[in-house]
Parts: structure tokens; C-alpha cells; sequence
């Protein structure tokens, strides 16, 4: 019988979500890229297969809870029991609080907040069957507040106390959840903030580099590394925790 462990990335068709999955690859685990589309999935499962890992694509809505069960039910049956997940997706739907809709609120806490209950949910029993599991949720320090953010800092927020609650209620089953707030990643996700906000994407970077202690923007290796860290076996003691990831240090 195969000692591969199988893990869950959603939102893995890019950015973040690609270069965590891909970490987790290097890493020794068999890795389902899930994203909404799951062609959109190719090149992460490429660039891991291409490695000599292993890999499926899934495509899936992690806010629709049926969604979610078939992909999960997918990757137990093709790719092996998930016992570990990290809650990646994401979406912004930013405005200032007078002009935000109910819709940009109800998107932003779908995606991450019920999303992340709706993937860890499906994915718990092969965990507490392993009597082994890690969960990685994905915060932000906008989790703190950020102008413009009240929907996602609220959602960021929220995935704090989602993680330390899962940390206490699995733990017994040989279970972790911990959670990374990233500060500012070069992805498309800032590349459109910049856009939204009609600054050049090189200017964005720069200006927020300078505001930054280590003198630059992160990158998603930054992030992927972080992950590696709290899925790996020596990482069984560290559980309900919050990694900033953001350069310098935040509170
Ligand atoms: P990104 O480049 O926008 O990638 C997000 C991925 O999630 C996309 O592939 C997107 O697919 C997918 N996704 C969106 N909604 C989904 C759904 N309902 N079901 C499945 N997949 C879905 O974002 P990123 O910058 O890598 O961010 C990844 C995570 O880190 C997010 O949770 C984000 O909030 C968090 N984060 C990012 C930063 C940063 O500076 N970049 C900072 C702090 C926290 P589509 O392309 O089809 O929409």
C-alpha cells in the first residue's frame, strides 16, 4: 500500500493556490489542484507531473456544498484518502462600505468563509480514519482591517477563528489547522487591485515594497514555503496558530 499522503490546494490553478500545490509536490504528496475551472488546472499539474509527481486536476466551486463533495469524493477515489487541505480560493469584491452591495459581501464571505467549511468538512472523515490531517487555511493581514476590504477582512478575520476552532475540535484525531496571513503577494489577484485603483502594477509593488521592513513585495514561494512547514510531520505540536507572512512583523 502506498504511504503517499494526498492533498486538497483549491484555488490552485494560479498564484498562491499553484505554487503551494506545487511545493507540496516537491514535498513527496499527491496534490488535486482544484479550481473553479478545471482546465484552468493544466499548468500547475503539468509542472508537477513534469517533476515526476503526481497530480489531478478538479474542477469544483468550493462555495457549493454538492460541488465540493464530488470533487472530494473524486480525489479520495483517484488520487487517494485527502488528509490534507489547504482553504486557498479566494475572490475581492472591494468598495468603500457606503457603496458595497450585498452581493460583494455575500460573494467574499462564499467563497472564503463557506468555502473553506464546506472543503474541510468534506475532507475530515479521511482524516480522523488516518488519525492524521493537517488544514491550512489561507487569512491576510487585511484580516486586521484594510480601507476598501470590509467584506474581506471581515471573511480574513473570520478564517482565523474558523482555524483555531477546527485546531481545538480535531486536534484528538491527530489533527492540525493552522492559518497564514499573507501580506502583499505579486499575484493577479494584486496585479488587479493595482488595476482597480489605476496605478501601474511595477508602481504598486514599489510603493508597497517601501512600506515593507524586508524591503520587497512577496512572492507565492514565500507563501508555498510556509505551507510546507505546517503540513509536515514535525509540525504536529504547532496547531490554532497565525503566521503573518507579510515581511515584517504584524499585530
Ligand atoms: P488569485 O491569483 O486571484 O487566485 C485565486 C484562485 O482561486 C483563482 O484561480 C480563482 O479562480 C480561484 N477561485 C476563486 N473562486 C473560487 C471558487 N469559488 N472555487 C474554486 N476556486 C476559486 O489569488 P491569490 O493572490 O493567489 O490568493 C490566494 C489566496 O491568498 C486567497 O485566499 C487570497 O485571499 C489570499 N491572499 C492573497 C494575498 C495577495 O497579496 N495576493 C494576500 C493575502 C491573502 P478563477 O481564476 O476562475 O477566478
Amino acid at each position: 500500500m502506498s504511504t503517499q499522503k494526498t492533498a486538497i490546494v483549491t484555488g490552485a490553478a494560479r498564484g498562491i493556490g499553484a505554487a503551494v500545490a506545487k511545493r507540496l509536490a516537491d514535498d513527496g504528496l499527491a496534490v488535486a489542484v482544484l479550481d473553479l475551472d478545471a482546465d484552468a488546472c493544466a499548468d500547475t499539474v503539468k509542472a508537477i507531473t513534469d517533476k515526476g509527481g503526481k497530480a489531478l486536476a478538479v474542477g469544483a466551486n468550493v462555495a457549493d456544498e454538492a460541488s465540493v463533495q464530488a470533487a472530494v469524493e473524486k480525489v479520495a477515489n483517484e488520487l487517494g484518502a485527502p488528509t490534507v487541505v489547504v482553504n486557498n480560493a479566494g475572490i475581492t469584491r472591494d468598495n468603500l462600505l457606503f457603496k458595497m452591495t450585498v452581493d460583494d459581501w455575500d460573494a467574499v464571505m462564499a467563497v472564503h468563509l463557506r468555502g473553506a467549511f464546506n472543503v474541510t468538512k468534506a475532507a475530515q472523515k479521511y482524516m480522523v480514519d488516518a488519525g492524521w490531517g493537517r488544514v491550512v487555511n489561507l487569512s491576510s493581514t487585511s484580516a486586521l482591517g484594510n480601507r476598501g476590504q470590509v467584506n474581506y477582512s471581515a471573511a480574513k478575520a473570520g478564517m482565523q477563528g474558523f482555524t483555531k476552532t477546527l485546531a481545538i475540535e480535531l486536534g484528538k484525531f491527530g489533527v492540525t489547522a493552522n492559518a497564514i496571513a499573507p501580506g502583499f503577494i505579486e499575484t493577479e489577484m494584486t496585479a488587479a487591485t493595482a488595476e482597480r485603483i489605476g496605478v501601474p502594477f511595477e508602481d504598486f509593488k514599489k510603493a508597497s515594497a517601501a512600506q515593507i521592513p524586508v524591503n520587497r513585495v512577496g512572492v507565492p514561494e514565500d507563501i508555498a514555503h510556509t505551507a510546507s512547514f505546517f503540513i509536515s510531520e514535525g509540525a504536529g505540536f504547532v496547531s490554532g496558530q497565525v503566521v503573518y507572512v507579510a515581511g515584517g512583523p504584524k499585530d
